[in-house]
């Protein structure tokens, strides 16, 4: 009879449980925002372990951010009813890149104790490779050159890919061989850069297939959020994981059509038990492991978190995974260690291994186009995963009916689109429309938006519940100031990093130099800080000297200590550094982190420097050095530690304070607040002038799938503002609103009076002067706005257009809600 779904799946609508459930064979979930995309893919995860399908390390699935893939976790957990032990492979591309990259370092002529490079140290690195080739480093920037590599390790492109048009643009044609030199400076340092974590992988991949063939058997499942965003070399990566029947050799037989009939309703397949039959996890909820333990040399202190589970061995599928589903190459595997004990089923060996890959994406949300993502990657699945599923979610769960109005309205005027539909709830008739505020100038916004931040903090709200999505992060600092004068709490995300400040990244680079004695750069920084007397001529000579034994340069250093070639004094100061590295490292195994963390800046004099700096910055640097020793507490080693600080891209802050979130509508993505603001809707800004410079139409539709992303991020409130004037750059200027405001729906919008401290605003009906309801002052007003004729014209149009729609006499034409318009002494 029919058997009680588990709790997790209860809550789903049948199509959401359709891609929960459809477990075997592609599947694309293709839905717009708030849909439960997220959702679902946790909630696979939490099926695929209850079920038995697979063990936490059988699963890769990826998420955009770290943050996300915490909170991942921390919900599966939820799901299952219990702490999820392992999900290792559980993180964000580059994440797990290196922590493939760790594995087989050598295979990529590298040392598993490798160092990431951060963009500092990466430019520093090409300027020095630049001048080396006679170049000039003012007309070919370090800069540009290191965005020309962003783009071809994005693109997937190693030097021997690079067209030679494309080498060209750099250089003079030198932009090929510059790379190459790059990679294999690189490679002397044991670094590598961001780009590489994936470009390595795929080229072990691809050149090693007894490797991929490992992660082929590892991975049963493959999940992926926000699959719009990937880029070439993502996608690269991902087919080779995913199609594994290429190199297990098995193949014979196409795939098995998929439809997309909820599980529920269909009857229930012989042997496919497991999915009523909720295993739990053995105590460490992996596999039993019987000595077959994957080695590799990690150096001291790597403690690779997956080299102990044992999965390299393949189980004995058949007692784990009882679903007739589950891949024939676990059979095959387990049939050739245990030579030919267990029965095989001859067609089962022979067909097509499934591959079990689930990604979850919004072609509306595409808004990386500009790093290299392919939105393309989404569109050609079906067509990369012949059979593959694909499920629509059409209900949205997260915003109200005039959210959802207006940001469907908005994206309706991208061409470049599938089009989706989007329902929600019956509108709650208490449902906040929309708001659009105008403001004097940023400094004016910023007050008005602190005090609606503090109203709504009366009335009970949560600041944890709030958020401000900016353009562009220069926004963030008006804000900062405007709520650390009002003694508002905030976080920033993704914004100017803790990590990047001055004193963090000098004291990390002595971290370094102790872990990872071949970090020129890190050893290059910190040399002469605090200040020794090793000047320039000294750090030549280290660098002739490293150069010409082809060591790096703090074993350099130790040699040239012994030799005559330095002044004494310089001599005596730097055998007393590297005296004191060596004592360090010799430190790492016995003390405890922290410990030794803290006993390095004390003594290389680091701390010493800045308490006696008499500069206003000095106590707060002390503080912060205090709080990266006080972070590192959750860290098992100093290596660890380095590895997160070279991986997190987002500031990590104490999610327990209730405070306001700030951050740029790029890094708002896949989240959701019950109040979001939205400053800076003008035009130049938002849209970006740059994006539509450089990105013309397409650049336009980015912007306007941003706006998208930032109105949906909203679960009740969304305030929108635009100002007259901005400070871009130090420089005052007069701007004119954003076209994206005639974009919405005058059904879901509502125009606020101006209740600011400028009364300036005068009022008129709606579509009264025959102009955009924004800038129809703007018309009246040529000293202080030239609006451009198309805009007037498109404005007017939607003017009228919106004005017959809303004649009803209320709201938006008459006297609460009221057209905004601009005197004319308010030019700057
Ligand atoms: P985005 O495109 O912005 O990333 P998404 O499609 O990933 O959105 P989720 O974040 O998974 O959407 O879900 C949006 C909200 O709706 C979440 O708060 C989620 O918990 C809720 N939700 C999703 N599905 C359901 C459901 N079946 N019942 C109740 N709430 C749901
Ligand atoms: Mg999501």
């Amino acid at each position: 009879g029919p058997t009680k779904a588990p709790d997790y799946l209860t809550g789903l609508n049948p199509e959401q449980r359709a891609a929960v459930e459809t477990t075997e064979g592609p599947v694309l979930v293709l839905a717009g925002a708030g849909t439960g995309k997220t959702r679902v893919l946790t909630t696979r995860i939490a099926h695929i372990l209850a079920t038995g399908r697979a063990y936490p390390s059988q699963i890769l699935a990826v998420t955009f951010t770290n943050k996300a893939a915490r909170e991942m976790k921390t919900r599966i957990g939820l799901l299952v009813g219990g702490e999820v032990e392992g999900m290792p492979w559980l993180g964000t591309f580059h994440s797990i890149g290196v922590k493939i990259l760790r594995r087989h370092a050598e295979l990529a002529g590298l040392k598993p104790n490798f160092t990431i490079l951060d963009t500092d140290d990466q430019i520093r690195l090409i300027k020095q490779l630049i001048q080396a080739e006679n170049l000039d480093d003012k007309r070919w920037p370090a800069r540009t050159f290191a965005n020309m590599l962003d783009g071809w390790k994005n693109k997937g492109l190693a030097p021997k890919d690079i067209a030679e048009g494309d080498a060209r643009a750099f250089a003079n044609g030198k932009g090929r061989e510059l790379y190459a030199a790059y990679q294999e400076r690189l490679k002397s340092l044991n670094a590598c850069d961001f780009g590489d974590l994936l470009m390595h992988p795929i080229a072990i991949f691809r050149g090693h297939p007894d490797v991929l063939f490992d992660y082929h058997r590892r991975f049963r499942y493959i999940l992926v959020d926000e699959y719009q965003d990937t880029n070439t070399a993502q996608y690269i990566w991902l087919r080779l994981l995913a199609q594994r029947s290429a190199s297990s050799g098995k193949a014979a037989g196409g795939p098995k059509p998929r439809s997309a009939v909820p599980a529920a309703s269909s009857p229930a397949r012989e042997g496919d038990k497991a999915s009523e039959d909720i295993r739990p996890f053995s105590d460490d909820g992996e596999m039993p492991f019987d000595g077959d333990r994957f080695e590799r040399p990690f150096a001291d202190g790597y403690d690779d978190p997956d080299a102990h589970d044992g999965m390299w061995d393949e189980p004995a599928s058949a007692e784990i995974a009882p679903s007739p589903d589950r891949e024939t190459s676990i059979r095959v595997a387990a049939d050739e260690r245990h030579s030919g004990n267990r029965h095989v089923d001859k067609a089962t060996q022979e067909s097509r291994p499934t591959i079990n890959i689930c990604c979850v994406g919004d072609d509306d949300q595409s808004i990386y186009g500009w790093r290299g993502a392919e939105v393309d990657n989404i569109l050609r699945f079906e067509k990369d995963f012949p059979g593959a599923t694909v499920i629509r979610l059409e209900r949205n769960y997260r915003s109200t009916g005039h959210i959802l109005g207006a940001a469907s309205h908005l994206i309706a005027h991208n061409e470049d689109r599938l089009g989706k539909t989007l329902f929600t709830d019956t509108p709650d008739p208490e449902d906040p429309k929309v708001e659009v505020n105008a403001g004097w100038d940023s400094e004016e916004e910023a007050r008005a938006i602190g005090e609606e931040i503090e109203n709504l903090q009366r009335n009970g709200h949560n600041l944890n519940d709030m958020a401000i999505l900016v353009r562009a992060s220069f926004q963030m600092r008006t804000f900062e100031d405007r709520f650390v004068t009002m003694g508002l709490n905030y976080r920033v995300i993704g914004g100017p990093r803790f990590y990047e400040r001055m004193e963090i990244r000098d004291a990390l680079a002595y971290f370094r130099c102790v872990c990872q004695p071949a970090d020129d750069l890190a050893f290059e920084r910190i040399v002469n800080t605090p200040k020794r007397g090793l000047g320039d001529a000294t750090i030549r000579l280290l660098h002739d000297y490293a150069r010409q034994r082809g060591v790096p340069l703090i074993a350099a250093a130790g040699e040239i200590v012994e030799t005559e070639e330095m002044k004494p004094k310089p001599r005596n100061t730097l055998r007393r550094l590297v005296a004191d590295f060596r004592r360090w490292s010799e430190l790492l195994a016995s003390t405890k982190h922290t410990e030794l963390a803290e006993q390095i800046l004390e003594e290389s004099g680091y701390t010493e420097m800045w308490q006696a700096d008499r500069s206003a910055e000095a106590p707060g640097r002390l503080e912060n050095l205090k709080e990266l020793i006080r972070s590192m507490e959750e860290y098992e080693s100093l290596p660890s530690f380095l590895e997160h600080v070279a991986l997190v891209m987002d500031t990590e802050q104490s999610g327990e304070l209730d405070a306001v979130s700030i951050m740029t509508l790029h890094s708002a993505k896949g989240l959701e607040f019950e109040t979001v603001f939205l400053p800076g809707w003008e035009e130049g800004l938002f849209p970006h002038q740059r994006a539509l410079d450089e990105g013309g139409r397409s650049g336009l539709e980015e912007e306007r799938r941003l706006a998208y992303v930032g109105i949906t991020r909203g679960k009740r409130r969304v305030k929108i503002w635009f100002v007259s004037n901005r400070r871009i750059h130090g420089l005052w200027q007069s701007t004119i609103p954003s076209r994206f405001l005639d974009e919405l729906p005058e059904a879901h919008v509502e125009v606020m009076e101006a209740n600011t401290s400028y009364g300036g605003y005068g009022a008129g009906g709606f579509g009264g002067y025959g102009a955009s309801r924004w800038d129809g002052g703007a018309a009246f007003n040529e000293g202080a706005y030239r609006t451009p004729g198309w805009r007037r014209a498109q404005a007017a149009q939607a003017g009228f257009a919106d004005g017959g729609q809303g004649g009803r006499g209320d709201g938006w034409s008459g006297g609460r809600t009221r057209e905004l318009t601009y005197e004319s002494d308010q030019s700057p």
